[in-house]
């Protein structure tokens, strides 16, 4: 699944390649893609058609594509979905689902196997989408409140894992980010929020930050060709992780092996030795 510095790198390349350009026809291959667009494929297409993008714009890993009309596309690219650039008359891409050609020589396409994602068009448009008000800042975001973000936190008693996959507290932050984190403020994910120190707290807040800068930058060499990708087996991962994934493996810190666990249907990974559990209180 993209993660939100896979995201961003879509929105860079979307500044790069699209902000400025008109739409000139727009084909919806499946109707699927555009099910959140309820007035319908034709309606979701005549919406964009003939329309300019003024800007490429990211709520944690939602992104809008604000048009001249005043409404903007509203894109989410879910488990498998692509947004990609690609040069008039290239061979279809094998899962694309939407076609939207534009006043260049190159079309804009979104391409998604397994359909989790997708587009639609937001009538509200413009500054923020209101389909997506509900969705926190992510910690990259200049209007993220640190402060507000620390008192949360400790309002609440799940997990600190848990609160970070909670996009109405933070948004942006996948599996594999949260781990790396944790693993970075040495804590264990099922540490309840009530339990942490605002220092605690902080730093895990850094530790998010370090790990989606890292990412960003190791993405960075994409951003000027002309063909923007995301997927979720994309290079981006194979940045050197800590925890995620490295069950069995010796721990950076103190070479304890990694311990993964099933967490909500997906995996956790962290270092039984640097990240202790948290212990029950006992009277
Ligand atoms: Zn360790």
């Amino acid at each position: 699944m993209p993660e939100l510095p896979e995201v961003e790198v879509v929105r860079r390349g979307l500044v790069t390649h699209v902000v400025g350009r008109t739409f000139t026809r727009v084909d919806v291959l499946h109707p699927r893609p555009v099910r959140r667009h309820l007035a319908g494929p034709d309606d979701f297409a005549a919406a964009i058609t003939g329309r300019t993008v003024l800007a490429a714009c990211r709520r944690g890993k939602y992104l809008w594509l604000p048009l001249d009309s005043g409404e903007a596309i509203l894109g989410h690219l879910g488990m498998s979905g692509q947004l990609l650039v690609q040069p008039v008359g290239a061979v279809d891409e094998r899962h694309l689902r939407v076609r939207m050609v534009l006043d260049a020589p190159y079309e804009l396409r979104f391409v998604d196997q397994r359909m989790f994602g997708g587009l639609a068009v937001s009538r509200s448009g413009g500054a923020l989408p209101h389909e997506i008000v509900h969705i926190a800042c992510d910690p990259l975001d200049p209007d993220f409140d640190d402060a507000v973000f620390v008192v949360r936190v400790r309002a609440k008693v799940s997990g600190i894992k848990r609160i970070l996959l909670d996009q109405t507290v933070v948004s942006g932050v996948g599996n594999i980010y949260a781990d790396e984190a944790l693993w970075l403020a040495h804590l264990h994910g099922d540490r309840p929020g009530n339990r942490l120190t605002r220092s605690q707290v902080h730093e895990v807040l850094d530790g998010v930050r370090q790990v989606m800068t890292s990412a960003l930058d190791q993405g960075g060499t994409s951003f000027d060709a002309l063909y923007v990708n995301v997927n979720g087996e994309s290079g981006y991962f194979d940045r050197s992780l800590e925890a995620y994934g490295r069950a069995g493996k010796p721990c950076a810190r103190c070479s304890t092996p990694i311990v993964r666990v099933a967490f909500m249907n997906r995996s956790s990974f962290f270092c039984p030795r640097c990240q202790s559990r948290p212990r029950l209180r006992s009277r």
